[in-house]
């Protein structure tokens, strides 16, 4: 067996430990620098509070699994985690609204949550004054977990299985060679390894650079105090009874002590703390984790909590905290084994309420090679060289911490860090009124103010969103999309996909090896494909350009996939792998004159109706070499057209020049997304993603099973005989008036049945339409299903089921 060596016995390292013993680990050594197991770390002062449910179906399953898992290790006597529920609460009349949204949510993920009036939160703990908020949503399962508890019985659990634990033992360096981890040096010697797990909280960073590793977090304070005993509570003799309670709008919790209250507050001004500024178990009088309360940071949040609990008034505050732990630029984990350093895997930045799930996922991924989960919004390499710069991912961390408690629209883009990286064309995009969103880093136009001209044009055929989906969008967006449905529009795709050159004798065994279609197509062919992972979930829809004998591009989807597959590369392979997303831009030309604007330009390469669907060339527009991808992607014509960086300013001005006779406009990512969605498109990553086959997703036909051999195939044929556990399908909502956002639930009559992954508004049907994934038992002809949204529910009709066996 592997010699693992996990660092730090939080509520992380031990979680970890347990279920990698669970899974047969044997040889398993946990190195922790302070005492077991108040440690110092953020775990020893952690009040607990576990509040399940999440935007993220991935943090909120976690977060289930810790729940389950800390009752499994609760005895009568010494319980892991009190199930007393949680109530959070509004303050404001856009928060309840807010809380609908969420039990929504709550319904997608499949747990039980109740809207309750002002009155019934008081009936359900009689501390909150009702008369100073609008409702609340109660989620029963929700809880305080005793982390220090479920560290023992865990560690108890893996010696018994043969770890060793050591404390008072601090990691001080590592022995890398060849990229590889071989040891690891510690203040009680040295400790042979094959893999090494850094659970080390916010010394993370530390540890990292030990490795020549860069874990992009920032510590940041966190004020938690401690209430005087209050009357209402003077019979109490539990630890802890009533529900917890959280106050968004003021950015408050709020859980039972005895007789007493904790208190925690994300109100206050930003406290980042400096790495070099941490200190080891020991060093200082408080715990490492504890800076000095700051009084003055509190009293706000104080006449706060009074007008909520008014029995606090009587009972005075005790004492405080700063704790510290941390935060990362996207608010996600990081997990997985790092690219550069084989053996070094990273499980940090992850509350108590996601520690279980994490150990669960890193144990599976770590003994089976991919976890069951897909861990790619939290996976460690998801992050390009420019994250891993402190400028960026300091400044965006502190913002997470500042909006940990805002209503999250799906579309509010990010304040800080921007301009990280910009396409060849961005000054262009700018003069013509773009929005920007980001996407990995680069400025991305959402729409431009220079169309707000059209709306006129097509304002009897422009369908007006109203609500949460009017929040952040324009009618020039859709008037973007109606206008390049009649001529012609043009899109900067340079952030939507990373490009991949891969070259070498061996690059058709090589891309075989990882993927479902048979991709030894002609030189200037180009294929939509999936990869597989080794579970036969989908970890890409990808596409293969092939470029010459030996020579692909390769689009892939999201942050992730260029380094799982150079991880999947054999070392004696004669293929080289360049990834050239940054070295390159991308402009699609589509709509109905898109081909008129292309022959104005390059008439030699356009002429004549020579394009089959998915065929690529390279051509010259102008002074630009250009590799250009002829495509129907949309329902409408278009061709993609990729060049280089340093060319890319040129080909936009040819094609805005010479696209103006044709009505051709620059249009944004809304655009493009809703005439993915009307055109019914399912899109990798969000609407499947790799806990799903492609029998489940309805496309089989990407996958030719003739094929010898190609990761998860295997797995694809057994998981197929299984039959499928969740079917993408497509609905059109039966009210006209009505567009949804993505992730509201699904109803079968009464019972919950799947989720919406994408949402749009069809023109062609006159409707709203969504992509869902729903239990395959919900999908029968004819049959009309529901789809809740703010808490009203709006009927809808199957209008695309997908194919479930080949
Ligand atoms: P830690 O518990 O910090 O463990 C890391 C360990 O690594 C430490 O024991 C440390 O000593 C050890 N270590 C570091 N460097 C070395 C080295 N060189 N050699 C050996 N050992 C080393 N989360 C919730 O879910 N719910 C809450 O209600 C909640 N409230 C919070 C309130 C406060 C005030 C704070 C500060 C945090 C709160 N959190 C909460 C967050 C939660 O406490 C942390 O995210 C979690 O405990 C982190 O666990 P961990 O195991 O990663 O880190």
């Amino acid at each position: 067996q592997k010699k693992i060596i996990i660092i730090g016995a939080g509520v992380v390292g031990c979680s970890t430990a347990y279920y990698l013993s669970k899974m047969g680990q044997r040889n398993i050594t946990v190195i922790e620098q302070g005492p077991l197991f108040e440690t110092g770390g953020s775990t020893s002062h952690a009040p607990g509070l576990v509040f399940q449910l999440n935007s993220s179906k991935l943090l909120t399953t976690l977060a289930n699994q810790t729940v389950e898992c800390f009752k499994e290790l609760s005895s009568d006597e010494k319980p892991s985690f009190h199930s007393v529920g949680s109530i959070e609460v509004a303050s404001t009349p856009e928060r309840l609204e807010d809380l609908k949204r969420k039990a929504g949510l709550a319904a997608s993920w499949g747990m039980e949550s109740f809207i309750l009036s002002p009155e019934e939160c008081e009936e359900k703990c009689s501390l909150i004054n009702s008369e100073n908020i609008y409702g609340g949503l109660y989620v029963p399962s929700d809880g305080i977990a005793k982390p220090l508890r479920a560290n023992e019985k865990m560690a108890e659990f893996s010696i018994s299985q043969g770890a060793v634990f050591y404390s008072h033992t601090e990691v001080t360096d590592f022995d890398v060679v060849d990229s590889q981890i071989k040891a690891v040096e510690t203040t009680a010697g040295r400790f042979e390894a094959d893999i090494v797990i850094c659970c080390a909280g916010f010394w993370g960073p530390r540890i990292g650079e030990m490795a020549g590793v860069t874990i992009p977090l920032q510590p940041l304070a966190h004020q938690y105090v401690f209430t005087n005993d209050l009357q209402e509570l003077a019979d109490e003799t539990e630890e802890v009874t009533a529900p917890l309670i959280r106050d968004q709008d003021r950015a408050m919790y709020y859980r039972q002590v005895f007789k007493g209250l904790g208190i925690g507050s994300y109100q206050h001004r930003p406290l980042p703390v400096e790495i070099r500024e941490i200190t080891k178990y020991g060093e200082t009088k408080e715990m490492p984790s504890v800076k000095p309360f700051t009084p003055e940071d509190f009293e706000k949040p104080w006449q706060d909590s009074l007008k909520l609990l008014p029995g606090l008034t009587q009972a005075g505050l005790k004492r405080g905290i700063n704790g510290i732990f941390s935060f990362t630029p996207d608010g996600m984990p990081l997990l997985g084994e790092a690219q550069n350093v084989r053996g070094f895997w990273v499980a940090e930045a992850i509350w108590v309420t996601h520690s279980a799930g994490v150990g669960k996922a890193m144990a599976e991924w770590i003994i089976n090679g991919t976890p069951s989960l897909d861990l790619e919004l939290c996976d460690i390499n998801r992050f390009d060289n420019f994250a891993l710069n402190p400028t960026f991912y300091k400044k965006r961390s502190i913002e997470n911490f500042e909006k940990v408690y805002a209503i999250h629209h799906p579309f509010m883009p990010p304040e800080t860090a921007r301009e990280m990286r910009v396409s060849p064309f961005y000054l262009r995009q700018k003069s013509l009124g773009a929005s920007f969103n980001e996407k990995l880093g680069w400025e991305q136009p959402q729409w431009y103010d220079a169309n707000a001209l059209l709306v006129e044009n097509y304002k009897n055929a422009i369908f007006k969103r109203k609500g949460w989906a009017a929040e952040y969008w324009e009618p020039t967006i859709e008037a973007e999309h109606l206008h390049t449905k009649q001529y012609a529009g043009l899109y900067d795709a340079t952030a939507a996909k990373k490009r991949l050159e891969i070259k070498g004798e061996d690059a058709v065994e090589f891309l075989q090896k990882l993927t479902t279609g048979n991709i030894d197509i002609s030189v200037g062919q180009v294929m939509n494909t999936f990869m597989l992972n080794e579970l036969a979930g989908i970890k890409d829809e990808i596409r293969v350009i092939r470029t010459g004998e030996a020579a692909f591009l390769v689009l892939c989807t999201g942050a992730v996939e260029a380094s799982w597959i150079k991880r999947h590369l054999p070392i004696e392979s004669r293929v080289a792998i360049q990834d050239v997303t940054a070295a390159t831009c991308s402009l699609a030309v589509i709509g109905p004159k898109a081909s008129d604007v292309l022959q104005s330009l390059a008439p030699e390469f356009f002429t004549s109706k020579v394009w089959q669907p998915g065929q690529a060339k390279e051509l010259f527009i102008g002074n630009v070499t250009v590799l250009a991808v002829y495509d129907s992607y949309l329902g409408t014509e278009g061709w993609e057209l990729f060049t280089t960086f340093a060319q890319g300013l040129q080909l936009w001005d040819r094609l805005v020049e010479s696209g103006q006779p044709y009505q051709l406009i620059a249009v944004g990512d809304r655009a493009l997304e809703n005439l993915r969605i009307e055109s019914l498109k399912l899109r990798s990553g969000k609407d499947f993603w790799s806990e799903h086959s492609p029998y489940e997703v309805g496309l089989h036909h990407m996958v030719d099973l003739n094929k010898q051999t190609f990761i998860g195939k295997e797995a694809l044929l057994e998981r197929n005989n299984e039959g499928p556990k969740l079917l993408a399908i497509t609905l059109e909502l039966n009210d006209p008036s009505i567009v949804v956002m993505g992730y509201e639930p699904v109803f079968d009559e009464d019972t919950a049945v799947g989720f919406v992954t994408s949402a749009g508004y069809a023109y062609h049907l006159g409707k709203g339409v969504v992509h869902v994934l729903v239990l395959p038992e919900a999908v029968k002809a004819s049959k009309e299903l529901s789809i809740e949204y703010f808490g009203e529910r709006y009927t809808a009709k199957i209008i695309r089921e997908s194919v479930v066996t080949v």
